[in-house]
């Protein structure tokens, strides 16, 4: 459902991305691991187009996008693989003059032109699914950090995206405060959304991932099923780093 064919992404003469195959299946959950500067967050933001890869292939659902250096993206293709993604960030990135119901509303009306009334009914239910509906009215400075993630997960699946990227969703929170992330996300896994996270927390990887994509220095090191890749990876680079983890 998603695919990426040998995505490149350079910075100046920093080459970050150094030729990324993958490809997602609907329904599955993907952790991309990895040590810090590998690439991570440049393929997040390769997938739903915060960056624009310098070359390469990419496909999510109807749209195929290939860029070559110094090429230009419409503004619409971007804004059309967008819809298609929603983003969790580190640091949840609420709006912080909006409610919580209101920042899972603001994009459906302001990019998807929806009612007013209609998207707080469905800004509603995702609060609801994520257990933070009680707090609907509250201002994100009020909410611990896992109830901030929780709603930013809410406000990520408003549009009904057909993937939701999370880039190191529990790096920021307390363990206890993870853990109420990791069960919405767990629980979003086990309802068949699609996901793809960079993640460092083996906890939340090896609780709902099914695929494990390694990437050092930009490259693909090693992919597979999270049964064979946290347990027993091939590549002695693969064991040094599940190692250095746990
Ligand atoms: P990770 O998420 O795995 O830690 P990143 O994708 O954040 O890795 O970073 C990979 C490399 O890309 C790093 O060397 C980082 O400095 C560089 N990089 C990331 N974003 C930018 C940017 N906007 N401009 C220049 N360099 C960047
Ligand atoms: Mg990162």
């Amino acid at each position: 459902m998603i695919g990426l064919t040998d995505i490149e992404k350079r910075f100046g003469d920093n080459l970050v991305l150094k030729g990324v195959t993958v490809s997602i299946d609907e329904g599955s959950v993907t952790a991309l691991v990895g040590p810090s500067g590998g690439g991570k967050s440049t393929l997040l933001r390769c997938i739903n187009l915060l960056e624009i890869p310098t070359s390469g292939i990419l496909r999510i659902g109807d749209e195929t996008l290939a860029f070559r250096p110094g090429g230009k993206v419409p503004a619409a293709d971007v804004q059309r693989v967008r819809l298609q993604t929603g983003m969790v960030f580190q640091n949840f990135q609420l709006f912080p003059h909006r409610t919580a119901i209101e920042n899972v509303m603001e994009g459906l009306i302001t990019v998807l032109k929806w009612s007013e009334t209609r998207a707080r009914e469905r800004a509603m239910a995702l609060l609801e699914k994520v257990g933070m509906a009680h707090k609907a009215d509250a201002w994100p400075a009020t909410l611990s950090g896992g109830q901030q993630q929780r709603v930013a997960i809410a406000r990520a699946l408003a549009p009904s995206p057909r993937v939701l990227l999370c880039d190191e969703p529990t790096s920021a929170l307390d363990p206890e405060l993870a853990q109420e992330v990791v069960d919405v996300l767990g629980q979003l896994a086990r309802e068949g959304t699609t996901m793809v996270m960079a993640t460092h927390d083996l906890r939340l990887a090896s609780k709902i991932a099914q695929e494990v994509v390694f990437l050092d220095a930009g490259s693909i090191v090693e992919k597979g099923p999270a049964s064979v890749v946290f347990d027993n990876p091939e590549r002695e680079r693969t064991k040094r780093f599940i190692a250095s983890l746990r």
